[in-house]
């Protein structure tokens, strides 16, 4: 049995959203992301078995997490993903409730794997899609792979995958001109659009400052084209949300550079490797695989990575300082922390 006593961060923060890498490999290369050749994958030894990520989370749960969020890289990759959900989908709260799973992915593998994942427990997805237009679709993921994706948030609707929340990243030159089209393609569809100002987190450090597109230029644009009406309650939900027209459809914008919402979020992150971080935006990790590999007896091994989610939390910051001058980019890209 895991000792108890909750995951509170050193400003009185309760935690319970924990985000799980499955794996750091791609099947797209968005621009904002990783390089056209990649970035230096994990090795193969070091990722986490099945095994090894469900005792992680089966810790963190009897600790206090109640939500987990699957991602990467692209978690669809992982040739047992049906199977990680299922298990992960059956671990209870210390209060026997059921805690939710939900998956972050671009799609391509979803008309293949959305009943299974449904039948596994998976309760909703948020999918990634950044234009409507082929050309530009190539040009920003570097692969001719629009009509996939596009069949996959279809997939992802009919298997019942709800609410289907799709994620963009606005770039300037690139996307920023389909904001509104962007938004009446999932309203249409009773998605729920979400822009995401671009972090600077790519495997090519290739982020500006001065090109990034505000949360500010992206309200802009949407109020010209629709009626928005601020959705109260937001809780330590990184989005913003605005009712389009009225409702009950809605748009929200991930302002993390221009309004971070340090101060409300709750989340914590698993590595693929098996390394806790309290930021995407950390210097620091803390290592679970050693105490999940090493011989010593169960109880040890669970004492051993509750200390790791405690020590994680307790190098928690009060923010992640981008605007700062001194930022530091993390080492680790996005693909390989888990968005
Ligand atoms: N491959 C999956 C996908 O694209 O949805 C999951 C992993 S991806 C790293 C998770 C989210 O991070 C995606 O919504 C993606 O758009 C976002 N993302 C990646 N790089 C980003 C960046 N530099 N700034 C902001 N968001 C980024
Ligand atoms: Fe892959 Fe997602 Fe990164 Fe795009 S954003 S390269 S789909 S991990």
């Amino acid at each position: 049995m895991t000792p108890r006593g909750g995951l509170v961060d050193r400003f009185g923060r309760a935690h319970h959203d924990l985000r799980i890498s499955l794996t750091d490999r791609c099947s797209l290369r968005c621009t904002y992301c990783m390089p056209a050749e990649g970035v230096p994958w994990l090795a193969r030894s070091t990722m986490l078995s099945t095994e090894e990520i469900v005792r992680v989370a089966r810790v963190g749960v009897d600790l206090g997490i109640r939500e987990i969020r699957l991602t990467g890289g692209e978690p669809l990759l992982r040739v047992d993903v049906v199977d990680v959900v299922r298990r992960l989908t059956a671990l209870t709260t210390p209060e026997g409730e059921p805690v939710e799973v939900s998956l972050t992915t671009n799609a391509l593998r979803m008309p293949a794997l959305a009943a299974p994942l449904r039948d596994a427990g998976l309760t909703r997805v948020n999918i990634s899609l950044d234009t409507l237009d082929r050309a530009k679709f190539l040009q920003l993921t570097r692969r001719d792979k629009l009509v996939e994706t596009l069949a996959g948030i279809a997939a992802a609707d009919a298997a019942g995958l709800h609410p289907v929340k799709i994620n963009a990243v606005a770039m300037r030159g690139v996307n920023d001109d389909e904001i509104v089209a962007l938004t009446r393609f999932a309203v249409d569809r009773g998605y729920q659009m979400r822009f995401i100002e671009q972090m600077p987190l790519d495997g090519g450090h290739t982020w500006d400052r001065k090109v990034m597109v505000t949360q500010a230029e992206m309200l802009e644009q949407l109020t010209s084209a629709f009626t928005l009406t601020e959705v109260p309650g937001r809780g330590a939900a990184p989005a913003e949300l605005w009712y389009v027209d009225g409702g009950p459809h809605t748009v929200g914008v991930i302002a993390s550079v221009t309004a971070p919402f340090c101060g409300a979020c709750d989340r914590l992150r698993l590595t693929a490797d098996g390394q806790l971080r309290a930021c995407l935006f950390s210097q620091a990790e803390v290592d679970t695989r050693e105490v999940l590999r090493s011989d010593e007896p169960a109880d040890v091994v669970d004492e051993g990575i509750a200390a790791a989610y405690r020590r994680c939390l307790a190098g928690k910051k009060a923010g992640h300082d981008i605007d700062d001058p001194t930022f530091l980019q993390p080492n680790r890209p996005m693909s390989a922390i888990g968005g």
